[in-house]
């Protein structure tokens, strides 16, 4: 099977390295030439735990390669996957550009029929468009069949991901089609669910939806509890040991971000929308997590007053641990507001340190030192849970801070821990150690 992968991005490449991993032989093309070079080099272009050795060893196998010729990489193709982004357009609507000059790309250069495999997350009804465009595209006398393969893997845990998923989402419009993409993915050795196209393309946004929905509630019950004197961490434990509920995603904290879950919950607000139905509950999971990532500012403005002249160590600038991906992170809007509202910011990531000034226009200072950004400063502000923040002793910011006030938006340390380090500490839907 020549398989082809279009994008290689988070998605794109992981999908790419992997199939090549279970034996398949591949093409990875992106339109953007720097990242196809450094990637014909066997320098990774993302940052995601295990990808670079397995994309070097598929590589030397001779079983995975990269161009940004979409003739080269398409030529001989029998199935392409197209992993290009779907991002968010004003309006909240999935932008749907990049796919549909994917299709455009692969109808100009397919020779022989082809299946395309759609992996970006798209809204209720676009591969069926997207075939249409194709086919009014392609030369006489080829066939093109659709299949919509969401993607569920994690950055930071995607390679983890793709080879121990929970399922294998497969919609098609006959089975001669599942049935090439079952045994394409058959070494993974996942349960597979076969299905119509359009309920394949709203499992994704469903799961997506549900998932932000946990992390909202989870959220307002913690913002209760802080309220109320109770802890969200214990209330979390016992809700999550009931089956029915199950542990995961109930994390209280400032809120989820990354490139997935605010776009995909704006996106299936606006398509119930131009269905004419009003999808409230989404709606106010997004505004609670909106609320949610401007906590710690109010927590610390009612602790200090004014922020201004203080300097803020912000510990974490990536939109969670293990990723170097900052897109809609929730340091993106906390860092300027700091900045608003007078503080001098010295910010830390372990991984996506250098990127902080491509992102963020405010002035802040971005560093790889943890215990540079510390120094001196007048308080610590944790964004991103990095397993080097959670496994420091709590006595580092004694140690290190000006004075050793925390405001953690990630829970990152228990109540007692806090205490015996002697550290005036404030977490989210906890209470306040003083
Ligand atoms: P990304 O922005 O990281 O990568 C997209 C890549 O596609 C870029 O490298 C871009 O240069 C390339 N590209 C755009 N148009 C092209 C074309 N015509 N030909 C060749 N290359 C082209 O995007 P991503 O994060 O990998 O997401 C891709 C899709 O997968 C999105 O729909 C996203 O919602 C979905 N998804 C993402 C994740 C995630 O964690 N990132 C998880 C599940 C699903």
């Amino acid at each position: 099977m020549k398989i082809a992968v279009i994008g290689t991005g988070y998605v794109g490449l992981v999908t790419g390295v992997a199939l090549a991993e279970i034996g398949h032989t591949v093409t990875c093309i992106d339109v953007d030439p720097e990242k196809i070079a450094e990637l014909n080099q066997g320098i990774p272009t993302i940052y995601e735990p295990g990808l670079g050795e397995m994309m070097l060893r598929n590589q030397k196998r001779r079983r995975l390669h990269f161009t940004d010729q979409h003739r080269v990489g398409l030529d001989g193709a029998d199935v392409v996957y197209l992993a290009v982004g779907t991002p968010q357009l004003a309006d909240g609507s999935a932008n749907l550009r990049y796919i549909e000059q994917a299709a455009l790309d692969v109808a100009e250069y397919a020779q022989e029929s082809v299946i395309v495999v759609i992996k970006s997350t798209v809204p209720v009804g676009t591969n069926m468009r997207i075939k249409q465009l194709m086919l009014s595209h392609v030369r006489p006398g080829i066939a093109i069949r659709i299949a919509s393969n969401p993607e569920f893997l994690r950055e930071g845990s995607a390679i983890h991901d793709t080879f121990h998923g929970d399922r294998i989402i497969i919609g098609t419009e006959d089975h001669e089609t599942a049935d090439v993409l079952e045994e394409i993915n058959a070494p993974f050795g996942i349960p597979v669910v076969r299905t119509d196209v359009s309920s394949s393309e709203m499992i994704k946004y469903a799961s997506n939806a549900f998932l932000a929905t946990k992390i909202s509630f989870i959220n307002e019950i913690a913002n209760l509890c802080e309220k109320l004197g109770a802890d969200v961490e214990e209330v979390a434990k016992g809700m999550g040991l009931d089956h029915r509920i199950g542990s995961a995603f109930l994390k209280a904290g400032i809120g989820y971000g990354g490139s997935c879950f605010p776009k995909d919950t704006n996106a299936l607000v606006q398509l119930a929308g131009n269905h004419h139905h009003d999808f409230n509950l989404l709606k106010s999971v997004i505004e609670v997590n909106n609320h949610q990532q401007q906590l710690l500012i109010e927590k610390m403005l009612t602790r200090f007053g004014s922020l201004h002249g203080k300097k803020v160590a912000v510990l974490g600038l990536a939109f969670k641990p293990n990723t170097d991906d900052l897109r809609e992170s929730p340091a993106l809007v906390l860092i300027p507001k700091l900045a608003e509202l007078g503080a001098e910011v010295v910010c830390y990531d372990p991984i996506a340190a250098n990127q902080g000034s491509k992102w963020i226009s405010a002035p802040a200072v971005y560093t790889k030192s943890v215990s540079k950004a510390l120094n001196g400063a007048d308080c610590a502000m944790i964004v991103t849970d990095w397993p080097d923040i959670k496994r420091m002793d709590p006595q580092t910011f004694v140690r290190l801070l000006h004075e050793p006030i925390v405001f953690d938006g990630r829970n990152c340390y228990t109540i007692s821990a806090a205490r015996k380090a002697g550290i005036e500490y404030y977490s989210i839907g906890r209470p306040d150690v003083i």
